[in-house]
Parts: C-alpha cells; sequence; structure tokens
C-alpha cells in the first residue's frame, strides 16, 4: 500500500494512463481535449435526433392476392 502513489485511471477519451489526482485538473481525462472530445459526445448524444418516427397513414394497407 502506497497511499502517496498517484493512482492511474485509463482516459476515458483516448485510453491513455492518467494520473487520478489533485494535480490533473481533467482528471479523469489525461488533457482538456480529452474532456472537451467526451462532453462534446455526450452532447451528441443527448440531443440526437430520434430515428424517424413510423408513420400509421394507411394502417390496413389493400392486400392483393
Ligand atoms: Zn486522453
Amino acid at each position: 500500500m502506497n497511499p502517496t502513489a498517484e493512482r492511474l485511471v485509463a482516459c476515458p477519451g483516448c485510453r491513455q494512463n492518467t494520473p487520478y489526482s489533485t494535480s490533473n485538473p481533467w482528471r479523469p481525462f489525461c488533457s482538456q481535449r480529452c474532456r472537451n472530445a467526451d462532453l462534446g459526445d455526450w452532447a451528441n448524444e443527448r440531443f440526437r435526433v430520434p430515428a424517424e418516427a413510423p408513420t400509421d397513414d394507411n394502417p390496413h394497407p389493400p392486400e392483393s392476392h
């Protein structure tokens, strides 16, 4: 056990080992770039336009036999 050692985590952006400590303001990311990129992805997920809604204009299509 060495509680003073910096704990390393994999940056969610680039999977690079990154110190998870107060010396890293972007933790758990390695840099501001990865942090911003992640937030961008999150925003894209949140504001993504839902898939095309199924139309129900013709619930009983004529059947041709
Ligand atoms: Zn990174």
